[in-house]
């Protein structure tokens, strides 16, 4: 196991880098704390696979460096890293028994045959592979398969993370559920390092002590699950993360105080954003902190469409032109057309280009 320290790393394709844009992978800090769950969150081509492969040693990154607890492996090829990755698609051996799988890392690494038997059979234990064992690999479902993939990572004793690239991809919809349960179960067993590739939130919040939120090769945030829920560092994470994600409206801000369409509203951070501050201000609040007001004091809205999730009533409403989304509980009544809506003081923040203005920062 290993801390993994990304220092001052960012990484172009192409030669002579100018813009931000340049770069695939943007600057990043960050580490990797020993035995922790991450999980690398963000849609198609925002630099994932390019932060995955630095960090195995199949891509050397233009700037900075990679350490393994203390030491720089930037120049280290995958093997001398001792990781272990569980790919899109399950790399098994099919002519293989699932056993003999298992076994292959550590017979490769000339582990004596007594201990091998041990270190299978424990592994095998823990992924539900013991009755499959003398099986051939080729007969498994892709779970199965991909479970394998899993096991022949965590039977080694040497490797200093495991990194799992979309794992879920060709597991059946019912099945992603369980094995998604089984990795956070496992990962609490063995507390070993683990790095999660996903576009998928679910995964990414079910998994991770730690989520990295990518978007145009820019790390946004990096955080606990609650923390990007509540208290979202970027307009992209509160859009991305959640369902339905957040509302952003344009607003105005005068004299430390935020206004939608002419309508003052409370904010958490209104008070620090100066009337001169340049750049576009925007606010933003989840769904879950929108309220239908009881006493019809409020921010005056239009309700344009009620749909049914199954758990709760999603109410599209509008300020002005703004679309504004929020929860309902089942049963209650909605009102139609002109209605008037309360945003929760503290879960409404102005974001200026796109970040959160923080709390005691100068804007
Ligand atoms: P996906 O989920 O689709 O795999 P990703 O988040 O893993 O996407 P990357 O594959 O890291 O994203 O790509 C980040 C950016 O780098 C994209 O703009 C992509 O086009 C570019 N890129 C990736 N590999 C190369 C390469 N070998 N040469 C040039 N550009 C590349």
């Amino acid at each position: 196991m290993a801390k993994i320290t990304l220092d001052d790393l960012r990484h172009a394709y192409g030669t002579n880098p100018q813009r931000p844009e340049d770069y695939a992978l943007q600057q990043l800090d960050f580490t990797f704390e020993d035995g922790g769950a991450y999980a690398l969150l963000g849609p198609s081509g925002c630099g994932k696979t390019t932060l995955l492969n630095i960090i195995s040693g199949l891509l050397t990154p233009s700037h900075g460096k990679v350490l393994f607890d203390g030491k720089d492996v930037t120049g280290f090829a995958p093997d001398e890293r001792h990781i272990a990755q569980v790919f899109q698609f399950p790399v098994v051996y099919d002519t293989m028994s699932v056993y003999d799988n298992l076994a292959f890392p550590l017979r490769n690494r000339g582990v004596l045959e007594a201990e091998v038997d041990e270190k299978v059979r424990e592994i095998a234990a823990m992924i539900d592979l013991e009755d499959t064992l003398m099986n051939r690999a080729s007969g498994l479902t892709a779970d199965g398969k991909q479970k394998i993939s899993l096991g022949r990572g965590l039977v080694r004793s040497d490797v200093n993370v495991i990194m799992f690239d979309e794992p879920l991809t060709v597991i059946d919809p019912h099945l992603k559920w369980q094995l998604r349960s089984k990795l956070k179960e496992l990962h609490q067993r063995v507390k070993r390092t683990m790095v999660y590739v996903t576009h998928d939130q679910t995964e990414a919040l079910t998994f991770a002590d730690k989520v990295v939120v990518m978007n145009a090769g820019q790390v946004v945030q990096i955080g606990t699950p609650v923390e990007l829920f509540e208290t979202p560092g970027h307009e992209f994470v509160g859009h991305f993360i959640g369902s339905p994600g957040m509302n952003i409206l344009d607003c105005e801000v005068k004299g430390g105080q935020a206004f939608l369409h002419g309508q003052p509203v409370a904010t958490s951070n209104a008070a620090i954003v100066k009337d001169d501050a340049e750049g576009s201000l925007r606010l933003g609040i989840r769904p879950e902190f929108v309220n239908l007001s009881e006493n019809g004091n409020g921010i005056a809205a239009d309700v344009v469409n009620v749909s049914d999730s199954g758990r709760y009533q999603i109410v599209e409403t509008r300020i002005g032109d703004a679309p504004v989304k929020l929860l309902v509980a089942e049963g209650v009544e909605i009102p139609t057309g002109r209605t008037a809506l309360s945003f929760r003081a503290d879960r409404t923040r102005v974001y200026r280009d796109g970040w959160l203005v923080a709390e005691g920062a100068k804007a």
